[in-house]
């Protein structure tokens, strides 16, 4: 028992002899309550004849909720979640989300009832401009209101759904930031309008952010989501909390068992910190992450890149802190790529569990342009 909260020395009695008996429960609790994990899931299209890219078949959707439903885990509203991480309340453990980006007619003909027939609230990105009187392949005004009324909350995907990250030629940052927040407000406003709803939750297109925007999306009090990989735990960025994305490839049943049991873990320092990679030089040195030592083994690190798999890593360990180092040159190819960082926690009652980061990279053309959309 003595140093299982990692603060007692030596020299001091244990614990329980120093400690009323509500004190120690109290410790107790804290120490369970420190498994905080929230997962969000980001679905596209739920169909078999839609892109690859972006769907699931109804079969493996289905075969994802089966699975919540026998392992218990709770499936909340995204915002109730995120309204507990700004509060500080603690998160139960297995805490899930249901989201959808884009609102395709697929969530309405296959997702929704076998959603409602669980009972569970799931929501939906939005963005406002593509949205019609009727459907078609993406739902109706009011398919849309029929979904809220039926379990759903509708969340901002921005008006028209454009690479926010991306200037256009001569903008400057002042009308960037102008028109960037216009796209935000604009959709809020007809979400509110047309939907009587405003969250105050937020999804970037095509998941991409760089600083600048997360700032500017901290500014109109919105929580905002990226595509990269992980949990939502107590320290995560309201700016760019994370979603794993679920499609036939990446929702394949064993993949999913453990990314839905993902446990947050947030880098305390990344350096080079920055999602926009301008230059085949930028990432000449590598990349260093600094993590809080959680209750893992550090020689456990293993790291991903897209495309790449798994890379080359140096671990070392302090008594607070755990640098893991990807050696450089890193040469990525244009368009959006991840690091992904896992650790098996260290546990029994966490066992086949891991921390997961994530960190996204937007990497430009060799002169400079924006990669093309596949
Ligand atoms: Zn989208």
């Amino acid at each position: 028992m003595p140093g299982m909260f990692g603060f007692m020395k030596s020299s001091e009695k244990p614990l329980a002899l120093k400690c009323p008996g509500y004190l120690l429960l109290l410790f107790i609790a804290v120490s369970a309550a420190n498994i905080q994990a929230a997962v969000v899931l980001q679905y596209h299209h739920v169909s078999t004849s839609t892109p690859a890219s972006t769907s699931i078949s109804p079969n493996l959707f289905e075969q994802h909720l089966s699975y919540l439903q026998e392992q218990e885990y709770k499936v909340w509203r995204l915002s109730r979640i995120v309204e507990q991480i700004k509060r500080g309340t603690p998160l139960p453990d297995k805490v899930v989300a249901i989201t959808f980006d884009d609102a395709y007619s697929s969530i309405f003909s296959e997702a929704l009832p076998l959603l409602e027939s669980r009972g569970w609230p799931f929501t939906v990105f939005v963005s406002t401009d593509q949205i019609q009187e009727t459907s078609g392949s993406l739902m109706s005004w009011t398919q849309l209101k029929q979904l809220q009324q039926r379990g759903a909350e509708m969340a901002n995907h921005t008006h028209t759904h454009t690479h926010l990250v991306r200037r256009l030629p001569g903008e400057s940052s002042k009308h960037w930031r102008e028109r960037v927040s216009g796209e935000l407000l604009k959709a809020a406003r007809i979400l509110k309008a047309r939907l009587g709803t405003d969250l105050g939750l937020f999804a970037y297109p095509y998941g991409e952010y760089t600083e600048e925007l997360q700032a500017l999306v901290r500014d109109l009090d919105y929580t905002g989501f990226g595509q990269q990989s992980g949990a939502l735990g107590p320290d995560s960025d309201l700016s760019a909390l994370p979603r794993f994305p679920m499609t036939n490839q990446f929702g394949a049943m064993d993949a999913f068992k453990t990314k839905v049991a993902a446990l947050p873990l947030s880098a305390v320092d990344i350096s080079p910190h920055r999602h926009l990679i301008e230059g085949h030089a930028a990432l000449a040195d590598g990349v260093r992450l600094k993590f809080k030592t959680r209750n893992f083994r550090p020689e456990g690190f293993a790291c991903f890149i897209s495309g790449k798999g798994k890379v080359a890593i140096d671990v070392s360990a302090g008594k607070e802190m755990v640098s893991v180092s990807v050696p450089g040159p890193i040469d990525l190819k244009p368009g959006r790529s991840r690091l992904n960082c896992t650790v098996a926690a260290n546990s029994p009652e966490l066992e086949g569990r891991f921390y997961w980061f994530s960190h996204p990279w937007m990497y430009k053309e060799a002169d400079g342009s924006w990669y093309q959309e596949p």
